[in-house]
């Protein structure tokens, strides 16, 4: 029996874990429960639980609903005795502190929050290896390329290829894309997913932190990791192994099944989602990547080259320019060029817990400053 906490337990990926965790209860018992302000969805989910411990990040929405709040509540439910497993799901870099934390006290880390890793992947992947504790993918891609590697080092690999449904945008040219709307930005083609990273899809720098993210999971160098359009989404990723052996993961896209095995890893157990068939499958094609209209994945790896806190820059401003486009504050193109010229202003140094921290609180107020002349 895996005893886990979730982190983030009422958004897109929280509330499909819980899902997971209710079809397999005698594998996953769900033994807390953490959101950030959504007070009343997480008690009735807590309830639905017999009553699993529950935190509220945000401390005005705890008060309001008489449950413990802020980070040092947050971290003290992570470090419980009674968890084995901390679900780590919450909308960006505030997962930072809770997934040291979890990893810390000796618990297993399945991270669907990527910010974590593109913000701080250094200090997170050290720390998993000195206490000896498993980091599990829940990001489909990386749940893909996990599932490749098993049984394979980072020696046997020549590159690995993570796939993008290109998006909402797909094809489209920069012309096209000045007067793009958050509505249209929403509609993911195949995903279905929180706000946030669904804008990320639209502009492609979710690949770019992905490509982050995957460099620290699976120990990569930068020209050993591409990125391929695949609208069909059926092929999640794959990986080339020195002799030009090809392995990939395909299925439909599901995130119940990346979510449970990054739970259950290494076992794969029984459940009720829907076998792929690919008699019933659209022809799965290939693209490279428009770069001209889509700049951000470049963006993103050119930051995590130059490396030490430029990443995190990158992630805050990205963050703070994507919710300000959701709010109609910010152009769509606007994205990419406000995360641009934080980075010119950037002055990077090595990236430790409290520069991670600055560095994160910097660039969202120089973003606003940016976005807002825009
Ligand atoms: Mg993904």
């Amino acid at each position: 029996m895996k005893r886990i906490i979730v982190l983030g337990s009422t958004g897109s990926i929280g509330t499909q874990t819980l899902d997971v965790a209710r079809q397999l209860p005698e594998r996953i018992q769900v033994v807390g429960l953490a959101a950030n302000r959504d007070g009343e969805s997480l008690l009735a989910q807590s309830a639905g639980l017999g009553g699993v411990p529950t935190v509220l990040f945000d401390q005005e929405a705890a008060s309001k609903f008489g449950t413990p709040g802020g980070m040092d509540a947050v971290v003290g439910l992570v470090q419980s005795s009674e968890a084995d497993l901390v679900v780590i799901a919450v909308a960006g870099v505030i997962g930072l502190i809770p997934t040291l934390a979890a990893l810390e006290a000796g618990k297993d880390v399945a991270l669907a929050s990527k910010e974590v890793l593109v913000a701080a992947g250094g200090l997170v992947t050290d720390l998993a290896r000195a206490r000896g504790r498993t980091l599990t993918p829940i990001d489909s891609e990386h749940s893909a390329v996990f599932q490749c590697l098993q049984g394979a080092g980072p020696s046997q690999v020549r590159r690995i290829v993570i796939t993008a449904s290109g998006g909402p945008f797909r094809g489209k040219k920069q012309t096209d894309l000045a007067k793009v709307t958050p509505v249209e930005a929403l509609n993911h083609p195949t995903w279905s997913m929180g706000g946030k990273i669904t804008v990320d899809s639209a502009t492609l720098m979710n690949k770019g932190l992905e490509t982050i993210e995957a460099l620290w999971l699976f120990d990569l160098k930068l020209d050993q990791v591409d990125v391929l359009v695949h609208p069909q989404s059926i092929v999640h990723s794959f990986v080339e192994f020195n002799d030009t052996s090809v392995v990939a993961q395909l299925g439909w896209p599901d995130m119940r099944l990346p979510i449970q095995y990054a739970l259950l890893y290494p076992e794969r157990v029984k459940n009720s989602l829907r076998p792929w068939d690919p008699l019933q499958t659209a022809p799965l094609t290939f693209e490279a990547v428009d770069h001209d209209s889509f700049p951000s994945l470049m963006l993103a790896r050119s930051a995590f080259e130059t490396g030490g806190t430029a990443p995190c820059a990158l992630n805050a401003a990205n963050e703070e320019a994507a919710n300000a486009f959701l709010r109609g504050e910010c152009s769509y193109l606007g994205i990419a060029r406000t995360v641009e010229a934080v980075l010119e202003r950037h002055k990077p140094v090595e990236a430790s817990l409290e520069s991670v921290m600055e560095t994160d609180a910097w660039a969202r107020v120089a973003a606003r400053e940016i976005y807002n002349k825009n």
